[in-house]
């Protein structure tokens, strides 16, 4: 027989009483209105996420080297920060594997890659945020 890596092989409880902390993932993601995104878990939370705060969350490496440097006052803005820009949106969340999903921004930065974890802890629900 052959033996498949990582593939979930746990076998469901014959009673329905214990809730087995499975790993956990997406049952279903969507946008909510112009600006947030909605994903259903598999343990039946419901999260929402506003673009900006997962844009703002950008787990990626030059996020992250940016958000450590300190302010510099004498910055230069370039024509193309000042230009008008449209509203943030994505234009892609795409699932990477079964643990992440990356997000294509409108701005151009796609380098973002959201595990599921990641995702789960920047949740923005009233549940949430009031931990
Ligand atoms: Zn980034
Ligand atoms: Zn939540």
């Amino acid at each position: 027989m052959e033996v498949l890596n990582d593939v979930d092989t746990t076998e469901e409880p014959a009673t329905m009483s214990a809730v087995q902390p499975g790993p956990l993932r997406p049952t279903a993601l969507r946008k909510q209105g112009d600006d947030s995104l909605a994903i259903d878990w598999n343990d039946g939370h419901q999260s929402v996420y506003s673009w900006k705060h997962l844009r703002a969350q950008c787990p990626c490496a030059s996020c992250r080297e940016e958000k450590l440097q300190p302010p510099n006052p004498l910055r230069l803005l370039t024509p193309a920060e000042l230009a008008p820009k449209p509203p943030l949106a994505p234009q892609a969340v795409e699932p990477v594997g079964y643990y992440a999903y990356r997000i294509v921004w409108n701005d151009g930065h796609d380098t973002g890659l959201y595990t599921l974890e990641n995702l789960r802890a920047l949740c923005e629900c009233e549940r949430c945020q009031a931990k």
